[in-house]
């Protein structure tokens, strides 16, 4: 079946190849077709460390996520990692990875850390002499990962990372991406600020070894302070990790569009992510009967919440196997899924036990009233 609907979909790519108009699809001048997307960190270098986490395995879940959404929401871009799994990558052979690909976007993510546990929020760099002190120690930190390479100071010719003298050669650098590092970096913290609501602590300059080895326009994203507990807490989380990588995913989009505003318009096969599913139709549960009723203009009710996308899932009703009455709705602009409409807490609960035996290991009961969440203790304990 899976075969059948490939060969049918590849005789539908070339139709459209032999369909279009000479040129479009050849054309890729200027489009954003490739992306790097850079775990910082990994292996014998854990990066910075929080009471709880290492930067390492947040850099990484987050980048996975962050390439993931990429992947399926923009099919016509290649997503590159410099690194998939917990291992030690050289800073210069990432540049490496990036400048071999020929990538038309570099994306480095991090986790910061600070003597002080009150610092908080999100920086985004671009390549550049830094113009603070606070600026110089977040690039002196993050170069110290060259000190756990075998070979650093032939690789980086006598570069010292922790010496600030050492960073006066970065003022000859020519930034010939600086616009669009500007711009990409200035939408990602935009992203953060007003769709996440996380304190943007701006868009920054300063010198780091691998921002400075890309031949591309790039960026390095600090998402927070491990040594704040609240921004630990929220990066150690998975809900954290979505926000985070979909506010990125979402900047990319934004990037992508409008550096491509001004060239012709390509035909790019449609995309349909969820086309290989062998279920039929049939196999699901009957919807909840008491949904309509549940649904009822200003009445709580309770359904279970057991997952979030960055944009709606298409065929979403049918792309969750076994699930009933699958619904959602939109919250600080990621789209939440749930399973069921309940009158009474009890039941929902119940639902909530086989979600969680579907896979949905962390679904939970919310109350809704007119397709808005409210506050679950307040509905409980109005319920008759
Ligand atoms: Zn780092």
């Amino acid at each position: 079946m899976i075969v059948v609907k490939r060969l049918i979909a590849i005789f539908g790519i070339l139709l459209m190849l032999f369909l279009a108009p000479a040129g479009l699809l050849a054309d890729n001048e200027g489009r954003i077709r490739k992306v790097v997307i850079d775990a910082g960190h990994g292996g014998k270098d854990p990066g910075a460390l929080g009471k709880h986490s290492r930067e390492k395995d947040i850099a990484l879940a987050i980048a996975l996520k962050t390439g993931g959404y990429i992947e399926q929401y923009l099919p016509d871009v290649e997503v590159i990692y410099t690194r998939t799994k917990d291992e030690f990558i050289e800073l210069h052979r990432r540049a490496q990875i990036a400048n071999e690909s020929q990538a038309d976007l570099f994306i480095s993510i991090h986790c910061n850390a600070n003597n002080s546990s009150q610092p908080y929020g999100t920086e985004t760099y671009v390549m550049g002499l830094h113009k603070s002190k606070a600026n110089l120690d977040v690039a002196q930190k993050e170069n110290a990962a060259i000190l756990k390479e075998e070979d650093y100071q032939t690789e980086y010719e006598g570069f010292d990372p922790e010496s600030p003298e050492a960073y006066i050669i970065f003022s000859l650098f020519q930034n010939a991406f600086l616009d669009q590092s500007l711009e990409f970096a200035s939408l990602v913290q935009s992203q953060f600020k007003e769709r996440v609501g996380l304190r943007d602590r701006g868009v920054m300059q300063a010198g780091f070894l691998v921002l400075y080895r890309i031949t591309m326009p790039g960026v390095l994203v600090e998402t927070g302070y491990l040594t704040n507990s609240k921004d630990e807490k929220f990066l150690m989380s998975e809900k954290g990790q979505v926000y985070i990588a979909s506010a990125i995913y979402r900047a990319f989009k934004e990037y992508k569009k409008e550096m491509e505003k001004d060239l012709p318009e390509v035909i790019v096969p449609e995309h349909q992510p969820f086309m290989e599913t062998e279920e039929p139709v049939g196999a699901y549960e009957k919807p909840d009967t008491k949904s309509e009723l549940a649904k009822a203009e200003g009445k709580t009710y309770f359904r279970v919440q057991f997952a979030t996308s960055a944009e709606l899932l298409k065929d979403y009703s049918s792309r969750f196997k076994g699930l009933n009455d699958v619904d959602f709705y939109e919250h600080n602009g990621l789209i939440k899924y749930t399973s069921g409409n309940f009158f009474s807490f009890k039941d929902a609960n119940k639902h909530k036990n086989n979600v969680r035996k579907k896979g949905f290991n962390d679904a939970f009961v919310i109350a809704v009233k007119d397709n808005q969440r409210v506050d679950l203790k307040a509905a409980r304990k109005a319920q008759p």
